[in-house]
């Protein structure tokens, strides 16, 4: 693919600037602005850039479904400019990813396989990791535990002593394959022994990604994930520990959804250890932590869990009224879930009208640019048929007036003028037929052609007669040109075309027209041949 335009590198950089400062929706439309100058200028390699940049920007602003419709065009526009497996690859992970988060199940498989089929020829190991990463939390979603925990270790196989991006990636992805392990281990029942089995592994693997180098925040929840695979097995005391090594980071880390996640742990310790006051009072803190920065996906389950701690209180009352909010926020959900991945394929749908419409656009526009280009011919053909004598194929008077200008224009050169017309050509005709005078007539306009040179001007004048315009020519060597000619088309075999015939031409000519009035030029040159023809023609006449 191209290299992005440096209009589209610059606005995406500034964009950049703009979200650092906190300027969300400046930063949008800086984007949208660039992206619609790109697509005017069908500057695909831009657009996709200008467009990946507003996907990210969207979703991290929480609008999603716009998220997955600019991923979706920056998708489109990334296949226009033809770029390569590695950009591919990663915008199909991105948008996977993406879908999987609004519940649209369907879509996130299809683009997840998308992903998974590109990054085998993916060049970048950074990009190849990172994409593989991201395809396999789409399948962790999905419930493809399997098939999640073959990308994992792929990842880990494959980035083993790699620095930067995919150091990282390999440590994220160490901690993913722990979450793996965990969600596998809730969708089976608790007296069920590879339930056990797997939130031990989910432990190790958290283990083993914090031995690691990760990103910054990362070590926090890969501790709090073992946390709690450590509850989930029982061992509130060992997540208690673990929860309080961490409480200092925990308070100083700016992350409010891991601070509620690490809050609502402590709550289940809590309950575990039948300390039901500390647990509710920890799951309405971990709860309002959520809705302080708008995460409702955690809060459902913390409301049942709160229901469970109140009703161990024996307040009845509170425990009815977090297990109605959490069942009618689980219904809402349900809804605003259906509604989203409607809204996900008007999104394609309209993506797909637009795209069609820009299409049918452009296609019309080649076919105005063809319409023009044929009207341009035409007038050409046009123009060259208004200036050209259909019997010799010659230039016409029009032609010749047409020249004029030419012959005006201040010259260093001379020019000689000469007419020629084809003795009794009359008789030519009666006693040959018009059509021998055609014939004739095209013969004449051969010889006259293969005498000069190419920057004479040669044109049928009359019936019978001839304008030669001769330029940068001096006088003797004007009458010279014209004398052979006058004898070349006598000397010529007439008897090819009828037995019988002969053509002479009496010649006019005029010189040192310079610079000239072709029309003036011309009546000269007509006098000349009037003197030939009185002379007894078949006879070169030169005027002065
Ligand atoms: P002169 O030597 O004095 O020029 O005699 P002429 O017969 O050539 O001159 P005149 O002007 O009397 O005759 C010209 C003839 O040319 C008359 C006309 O029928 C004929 N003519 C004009 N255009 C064409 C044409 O396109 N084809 C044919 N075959 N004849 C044409
Ligand atoms: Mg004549
Ligand atoms: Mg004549």
């Amino acid at each position: 693919m191209d290299e992005p335009t440096v209009d589209a590198a610059a606005a995406r950089d500034a964009a950049r600037l703009l979200v650092e400062a906190k300027r969300f929706a400046d930063a949008q439309a800086l984007l949208r602005d660039a992206a619609n100058q790109a697509r005017s200028a069908q500057d695909w390699s831009g657009l996709y850039v200008l467009l990946e940049a507003l996907g990210a920007l969207l979703r991290n602003q929480e609008q999603r479904v716009e998220a997955v419709s600019v991923f979706l065009d920056a998708l489109w526009a990334c296949r226009q400019a033809q770029g390569s497996a590695d950009q591919l690859g990663r915008l199909e992970a991105t948008l996977a990813f993406t879908l999987v988060n609004l519940g649209a199940a369907d879509q996130a498989a299809e683009h997840a396989a998308a992903g998974l089929a590109l990054s085998e020829s993916m060049t970048r190991l950074d990009e190849r990791v990172r994409t593989l990463n991201a395809v396999a939390l789409t399948n962790t979603r999905l419930g493809h535990f399997q098939s999640a925990r073959r990308l994992y270790a792929q990842i880990v196989r494959e980035a083993k002593g790699a620095a930067g991006q995919a150091q990282w990636e390999r440590g994220g992805a160490l901690i993913n394959l722990g979450v793996c392990f965990n969600d596998e281990a809730l969708t089976l029942d608790a007296a069920d022994p590879r339930r056990a089995q797997l939130l031990r592994r989910s432990i190790r693997c958290a283990k083993a990604a914090l031995r690691t180098s990760l990103r910054p925040g990362h070590a926090l929840a890969a501790s709090l994930n073992c946390a709690d695979s450590l509850l989930l097995l029982g061992s509130a005391d060992e997540a208690s520990d673990l929860l309080a090594a961490l409480e200092p980071e925990l308070q100083a880390s700016r992350d409010t959804e891991l601070r509620g996640f690490a809050t609502g742990l402590r709550a289940r310790v809590s309950l575990q250890r039948g300390e039901h006051d500390a647990a509710a009072r920890l799951f309405a803190a971990a709860i309002e932590l959520f809705e302080s920065v708008a995460s409702y996906d955690e809060v459902p389950g913390l409301l049942e869990d709160l229901s469970k701690a109140e009703e161990a209180r024996s307040d009845l009352c509170c425990a009815l009224k977090a297990e109605r909010r959490a069942s009618a926020m689980r219904r809402a959900r349900a809804r605003a879930l259906s509604q989203t991945r409607m809204r996900v394929v008007e999104a394609r749908y309209e993506l797909e009208l637009a795209r069609r419409t820009a299409e049918a656009e452009r296609t019309l526009e080649a076919r105005i640019d063809q319409q023009r280009a044929q009207l341009t011919a035409q007038a050409d053909a046009m123009s060259l048929a208004a200036h050209t004598d259909p019997l010799t194929g010659l230039g016409n008077r029009r032609m010749l007036e047409g020249i004029s200008n030419l012959l005006k224009a201040p010259s260093e050169t001379p020019f000689c003028v000469a007419l020629i017309d084809v003795d009794h050509f009359k008789r030519v005709n009666d006693n040959f037929s018009h059509m021998v005078g055609d014939q004739v007539l095209r013969q004449i306009a051969d010889i006259v052609r293969e005498n000069c040179r190419p920057t004479d001007v040669a044109a049928r004048y009359g019936g019978e007669e001839f304008a030669l315009v001769l330029s940068g020519m001096v006088r003797d060597v004007g009458a010279r040109v014209c004398e052979r000619l006058r004898d070349r088309i006598e000397q010529f075999d007439w008897a090819t075309i009828r037995t019988g015939l002969a053509v002479t031409v009496s010649i006019g000519l005029t010189a040192d027209v310079c610079p000239a009035d072709l029309k003036e030029a011309l009546a000269r040159a007509d006098s000349c041949l009037y003197a030939a023809k009185n002379g007894g023609r078949n006879q070169v006449r030169l005027d002065g």
